[in-house]
Order: structure tokens, then C-alpha cells, then sequence
């Protein structure tokens, strides 16, 4: 019998939320996370008193009555956080290399189709089609929505095409077909693989309402910790969990590793689920159920930049930039070392400054496992820093200064601007935040395939469930939902929707 009714495994997002879900219903929980900070890709970091996100830029579905508020609500995060609505007739901005036009995503249906008639004037058709596929996809997917109505069966159109294939079959149109795909990188599309679905989850929630958290995503993890501990919940930080000893077909103790076990009753894994199934002995769980976890696909990893910009340089921009150099944003992680970056995001740092200007700026862009993998064997975590070497720390500054070169013809001055940057390649995400090979939102969904990429919170022991990012959907708002999807393995579904709707 463990001290703790729950252990969870990592405490990124899903891991919090889990813990403040089961402590609110009154579970004894206990987060056993690597780092000595709690957050995973939540944390932020300073450079030159300039504060800059990991992950979780900007997210949707804020306003009163949306699902990540009526979530937040539920254990009152939704009064606690900093947050700043994005630009409503702007929120991401889609730009080409030789076009002048700035494409805006805009908040509210009617807002978004008005914004882009006025640069696709003959696309009225087109764009209503296309917010009516959103909208009845978000339908049918139950949690989503915050009910437990059965999903519809919607036909082949919807469950099978990929993105890029659903959006072309809606318009002729090639620059608004990459102007509806501009944000690929909120969720890392393939073109043959990335189901609409996903495409759909993500966009319609920004459409709904986009926020940005004033001071940094981290406020996010600070007050789960809070609430956390508000309902007896422990943390043990600096600890990695190694192996998990199972008997009988359930988990019987976790293994740090510093060597102690700790005994439990039923875990909670917030880590990607193959890093999960390697804490498992082989032979302990079935074997075709592991070979799945461990041979499915990742997304791509990336190359991300963070600069600290001279005073009164730039105007703070309330909204995040999109830019491609060629009319196809389906190829950006098909590059060479030549053509690279083919696409990029620039966000804005976390705090507008004081005078209204810029302080920092990220640029990210796709960046392949394969670019890093003469340094793979290296390593550079928190709880063991390691150096990779002369060599690696050349790449990284060539590749910041051709990010930073690539980004001039958007911002122009920016490298005569810059005071200092810093660069995270694939390892950084890779040994920060244990995901595989660095991918930036853990496995690949394949609608060529949708049912293996599906990831169950159940697993093939009885007492071990998965939470994170890797199950329904990634980011703030996908988490959060996963994370319900997870506890309600424990306290039901029906009556767990019943209270996150009755608060
Ligand atoms: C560069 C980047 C940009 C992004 N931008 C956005 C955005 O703008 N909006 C948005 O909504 N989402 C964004 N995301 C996605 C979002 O940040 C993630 O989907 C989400 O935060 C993942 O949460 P998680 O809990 O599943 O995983 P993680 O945050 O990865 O948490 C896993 C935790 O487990 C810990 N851990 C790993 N192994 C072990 C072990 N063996 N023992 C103990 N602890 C362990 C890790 O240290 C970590 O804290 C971005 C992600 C990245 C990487």
C-alpha cells in the first residue's frame, strides 16, 4: 500500500492538471518530476532580464463560457492568470516572401471570413465551407465540448482526409489554401498525414478567442503548484523516475534515479508514452501493445532563437507572425541544408515594454532530429549539465545567424538590433524536456491510420494510465482536455463533466 493514492510521473501540464483534479476530488497525490522546476514545456527562462516562454506562446477558447475557461474554472485557475486577448482582427499574421500582404487569422467567425474576404473577394463559398467543416468537426468530438453525447459517425470525407487534401478540395484558390494552413506549426503538419481534425481542434479554438499570458506561460504552472499543495498534494523534484517494478500485471513501486522505491497504488505517466514503456522490463507488458507505443511515428523537432532587442527597435506586436518563403507551408520541414529555414514563427516575448515596445522576440523553425544526431550520445540536462562540444556550438551559431538573417526581411535592422540571443536545437527539447528526439508535440497523429496513433489513457496494466500531450491533442487546451480524459479513468467521465460544467 503506497503513501500516495495517485503517483504522477512528470510534472508538465498534464501532470499538474491531473494533480489538481484528483486533489480537488480529494485524492492523495504525489508528482514526481526530473527537473528542479516544475512546468515541462509551461517553463520560462531569462535572458538579460528579458523573460521568454518554452512553449505555450499563445492559446484559445478563454472567453467566459469557452472550454479551456469553463476547464480553468473548475479549480479556479480562470481568475488567477495574467492574460491579454490578441489582436481581433489579427491574432496570426500569414505572410509569403514576394507577396506585401500581411493574411490575418481574425477572432469570430464573421470577423475571420470578412477580414480574409477584403484579400479573397471571390472566396465567400470557400470560406463559409470551410467554417462550417471546422465547426462541424469541433461538434463531434465530445469532450471538446464539455459532453458526453456519443461521437457521430461523419464519413470518410472528414475522417480520413488529410488537411492539406480537405482544404484544397474547398478552394482553388493556392494562396488561400496556404493562408488556411498558415498556422502549421501549431501542430506540425505533414501534408499526407496530419488529420483534419487535428487541424480543426486547434484552429477553431483561436478563431473562438486568442490570449497571450502577460509575464510568461510559467504563472500557469506557479498556480496549479499553489492549488496543488492547497489540496495536500507532495512534490518531489529533481528526481527522474527510471523504472517502474511491476507484479502481477500492475505497477507495485516507481524506481528513482538516486535508487529509492517508492510504493504506489496507481500512477499517472505525463511522459511520452514510449519513454514510459522503456521504464517497463520487457516481458512485464504485452508485447504487441509496447512495440506499437515504441515504433509510432513523432512530429518534427525545432530550431528556436530568442533575442533580446535594443529599446524602442520594434513595436510590441499583439498577435504572432507566419512566414514562408515559399506559397506552400506544407514543405517546411522538407529543407536542405542550403534552402533552410523554408518557414518560420516569431513571437513576441512575454512582456510588452514598458514603452510599448518590443523586448525579445522568439523566431522558431522546423528543425529535423537527423541535423543533431552526430551529438545524439551527448547530453545536457538539468540535474546532469554536460557540454556537447566546440563543434555543436558552432552549428548552433550558424544556424542562429541564418534563422536571424532569414527573419531581416520581415524585420529589417533586426541583426544590427539584437543585444544577445540564445538557441535551443532538437537535443534542447530532447534532454529539457525528455520528449523523443525532441519532437515538439510527441507523436505524429496519421489520419492514413488514426486508430494506431490513437493513444488510450488506459494502458495493458491494470494501474498505470498516460496523460499529456500525446493522447487527444497537444498544447494548453489539448492537454488540459487529455488530463480530464485521464483522471476521469478514476472518477468517471459522467460525473466529472457534471461538476467542470456546474462550477
Ligand atoms: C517550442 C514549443 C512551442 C509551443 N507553443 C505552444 C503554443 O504557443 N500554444 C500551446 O498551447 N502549446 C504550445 N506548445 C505545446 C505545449 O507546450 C505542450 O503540448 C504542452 O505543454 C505539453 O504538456 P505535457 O504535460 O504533455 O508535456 P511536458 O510539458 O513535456 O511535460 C512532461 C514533464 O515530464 C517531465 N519528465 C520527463 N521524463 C521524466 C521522468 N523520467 N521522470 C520524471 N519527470 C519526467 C519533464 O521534465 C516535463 O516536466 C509548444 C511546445 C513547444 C515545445
Amino acid at each position: 500500500m503506497g503513501k500516495y493514492d495517485v503517483i504522477i510521473i512528470g510534472g508538465g501540464l498534464g501532470g499538474l492538471i491531473c494533480s489538481a483534479i484528483l486533489g480537488k476530488e480529494g485524492y492523495r497525490v504525489c508528482i514526481i518530476e526530473k527537473n528542479k522546476k516544475i512546468g515541462g514545456s509551461l517553463q520560462t527562462f531569462s535572458r538579460n532580464g528579458v523573460k521568454f516562454d518554452v512553449g505555450v506562446h499563445y492559446f484559445g477558447g478563454f472567453n467566459k463560457g469557452q472550454n479551456l475557461y469553463q476547464l480553468f474554472k473548475y479549480f479556479g485557475l480562470h481568475k488567477e492568470l495574467n492574460v491579454q486577448r490578441l489582436d481581433m482582427n489579427g491574432f496570426d499574421r500569414i505572410t509569403f516572401s514576394h507577396d506585401k500582404h500581411e493574411y490575418p487569422l481574425s477572432q469570430g467567425y464573421d470577423n475571420f471570413k470578412q477580414n480574409l474576404l477584403k484579400y479573397f473577394p471571390k472566396e465567400k463559398k470557400a470560406l463559409q465551407t470551410y467554417i462550417d467543416y471546422l465547426k462541424e468537426m469541433c461538434n463531434n468530438f465530445p469532450l471538446y465540448n464539455l459532453t458526453t453525447r456519443n461521437k457521430k459517425v461523419l464519413g470518410a470525407k472528414f475522417e480520413e482526409l488529410n488537411t492539406r487534401d480537405l482544404i484544397a478540395s474547398i478552394t482553388s484558390d493556392k494562396k488561400l489554401q496556404n493562408v488556411l494552413a498558415g498556422t502549421n506549426p501549431l501542430y506540425a503538419g505533414e501534408p499526407e498525414k496530419t488529420p483534419f481534425y487535428l487541424h480543426a481542434l486547434i484552429n477553431n479554438s483561436y478563431i473562438e478567442s486568442a490570449w497571450r499570458c502577460i509575464g510568461g506561460g510559467s504563472q500557469i504552472a506557479y498556480h496549479l503548484m499553489k492549488l496543488i499543495k492547497r489540496y495536500n498534494g507532495s512534490f518531489l523534484l529533481n528526481s527522474e523516475v527510471k523504472r517502474l517494478i511491476i507484479r502481477k500485471g500492475m505497477v507495485e513501486a516507481v524506481v528513482l534515479d538516486n535508487g529509492e522505491q517508492i510504493d504506489v497504488d496507481k500512477v499517472i505517466s505525463n511522459v511520452h508514452p514510449a519513454a514510459t514503456m522503456e521504464m517497463i522490463d520487457p516481458g512485464m507488458i504485452r508485447k504487441a501493445y509496447r512495440n506499437r507505443i515504441l515504433s509510432l511515428e513523432n512530429t518534427v523537432s525545432a530550431f528556436l532563437v530568442n533575442i533580446v532587442l535594443q529599446k524602442g527597435f520594434l513595436d510590441y506586436w499583439n498577435y504572432n507572425r507566419y512566414h514562408y518563403k515559399k506559397e506552400n507551408v506544407w514543405v517546411c520541414h522538407r529543407y536542405n541544408e542550403k534552402n533552410w529555414p523554408l518557414g518560420m514563427v516569431i513571437f513576441m516575448s512575454s512582456n510588452r515594454g514598458p514603452d510599448g515596445y518590443a523586448e525579445g522576440i522568439t523566431i522558431m523553425s522546423y528543425m529535423n532530429f537527423s541535423d543533431v544526431a552526430r551529438w545524439a550520445n551527448t547530453f545536457n540536462t538539468v540535474t546532469k549539465p554536460g557540454d556537447r562540444g566546440k563543434d555543436y556550438h558552432e552549428f548552433k551559431k550558424r544556424k542562429a545567424e541564418k534563422l536571424i538573417d532569414a527573419a531581416e526581411e520581415i524585420i529589417p535592422g533586426l541583426r544590427n538590433h539584437t543585444i544577445s540571443y540564445s538557441a535551443s536545437t532538437p537535443l534542447t527539447l530532447r534532454d529539457y524536456l525528455g520528449t523523443k528526439n525532441g519532437a515538439i508535440y510527441g507523436i505524429m497523429k496519421d489520419c492514413r491510420n488514426p486508430l494506431r496513433t490513437f493513444i488510450s489513457p488506459r494502458t495493458k496494466i491494470q494501474n498505470l494510465f498516460l496523460t499529456g500531450q500525446n493522447l487527444d491533442l497537444h498544447g494548453l487546451l489539448g492537454v488540459t482536455i487529455s488530463s480530464v480524459l485521464a483522471t476521469s479513468e478514476l472518477l468517471g467521465m459522467p460525473a466529472l463533466i457534471n461538476k467542470i460544467l456546474n462550477t
